[in-house]
């Protein structure tokens, strides 16, 4: 059986790791021109950290975590708007959650599927028509490809969803905000903030500076606006949405890339019905994305590629096989994007008060068991969908 899977992001390379090793013959086509270092720290586990288990990758994930003990929130002159402490999050999730930049994530799944599924890169899927129960799929370099199964892994603006599904709207729900990431180098900050994630919080808008390993420091930036189109010139929007954030931001700021190496999107999800049309399946982003409101997007996009895979395994035809997968992760994805849109109140507050509000709630935190508070927010989320088989 022969499957092409566009996109080599989170979802498009665990799913090739299971195919390949499953007997399918893989194709992974990808846009970028190489490897994506781009990418904020995520936290890992529930459904995704199972999956991961079973492909044998935890030790690989423990040595790529980020050495962050809290995050702070302060505001722009410095002063404590709360705190987390990441030792007692992670015992929220008795200890089963890793916490790794996205980029990295990328490169621990290119190293599990070695050379046995090479990648081409810079390219993309043009056209997709029906063939004897398969797809017959042009590549961008004109290229056709016949196989039985052609999965669509690009993302959340998804080509293949596109090509398949018609036009975006009104499958994306936008949710208000915009966001972006990048890698700095500086010493001096480093030091300052240590192992600590600072969060400068104001009103609708959030910059968080953190250590990655390698001494580098990275930034997340999460901003309200009405506007859902990407800007043209996306460093401009930055540099006009976060002045006047005090010296942390400012640091941060002077730092932001002026080529590659910036990530920025609208933050939004997806939901759409139907993830398989024929021969044509999604699989993560492009099909379930939660958004940063809702977090465990990666960990959901490898939960998707196993379940697909482990459907694929048990029989029918791709398509049946597609209907199934698909049955399994909605209702649980549907849960998780409307606790999302829930909780982006609490993520970027809107206004002072809500940002008291957040400082105290996390005080209630830091109480001797506090973080037991968490766990009916974390159990929902420990309902594996990955059953043992
Ligand atoms: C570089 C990068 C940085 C990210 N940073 C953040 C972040 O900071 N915060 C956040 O909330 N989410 C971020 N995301 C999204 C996050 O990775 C996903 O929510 C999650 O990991 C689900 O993974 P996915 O594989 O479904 O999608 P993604 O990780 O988005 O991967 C999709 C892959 O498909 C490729 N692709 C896209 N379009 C095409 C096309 N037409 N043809 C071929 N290939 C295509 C992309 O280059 C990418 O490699 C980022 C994604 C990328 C690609």
């Amino acid at each position: 059986m022969r499957a092409l899977i566009c996109g080599a992001g989170i979802a498009g390379l665990a799913l090739a790791w299971w195919l390949e090793r499953d007997g399918w013959q893989v194709q992974l086509v990808e846009q970028a021109d190489g490897p994506r270092d781009e990418g904020y720290m995520i936290d890992f586990f529930g459904s995704g950290y199972n999956a991961a288990a079973r492909m044998g990758l935890l030790g690989a994930l423990n040595a790529i975590q980020t050495p962050i003990k809290e995050v702070r929130y302060v505001d722009a002159a410095g002063k404590g708007r709360g705190r987390i402490d990441y030792a007692g999050l992670a015992a929220t999730f008795d200890g089963r959650v890793f916490t790794f930049m996205r980029g990295d994530l990328e490169q621990v799944l290119r190293q599990a599927l070695g050379d046995r599924v090479p990648i081409r890169h810079g390219l993309t899927v043009d056209a997709v028509a029906d063939h004897h129960g398969g797809a017959e799929v042009t590549l961008s370099d004109g290229t056709v490809e016949q196989v039985h199964l052609l999965v669509g892994a690009d993302g959340i603006h998804s080509r293949v969803r596109r090509l398949a599904f018609g036009p975006q709207q009104p499958l994306l729900r936008y949710l208000g905000c915009h966001s972006a990431s990048y890698l700095f180098d500086d010493p001096h900050l480093a030091a300052r903030i240590g192992q600590c994630a600072v969060a400068v919080a104001e009103p609708g808008r959030q910059l968080q500076v953190y250590p990655v390993p390698g001494g580098r420091l990275a930034a997340w930036l999460v901003h309200r606006t009405p506007d859902a189109g990407l800007p043209d010139d996306p460093r401009s929007a930055i540099m006009a949405a976060y002045a006047g954030m005090g010296p942390i931001a400012d640091h941060a700021l002077a730092q932001l890339p002026s080529g590659g190496g910036l990530y920025y999107d609208i933050v939004a999800q997806i939901e759409l019905d139907r993830w398989c049309r024929g021969p044509v399946t999604l699989v993560g982003d492009s099909c379930q994305s939660v958004s940063l409101m809702a977090g465990q997007g990666a960990s959901l996009a490898v939960a998707g590629a196993y379940v697909l895979a482990q459907e694929l395994r048990h029989g029918g035809t791709p398509t049946e096989a597609a209907q199934r997968y698909q049955r399994r992760m909605l209702p649980f994805v549907r849960a998780k994007q409307r606790a999302g849109r829930r909780t982006a109140a609490w993520l970027l507050p809107r206004s002072h008060t809500g940002i008291t509000v957040r400082a105290k709630a996390l005080r209630l935190l830091d109480l001797p068991g506090g973080t037991q508070l968490l766990r009916p927010a974390a159990g929902p989320l420990r309902v594996s969908i990955v059953t043992p088989d």
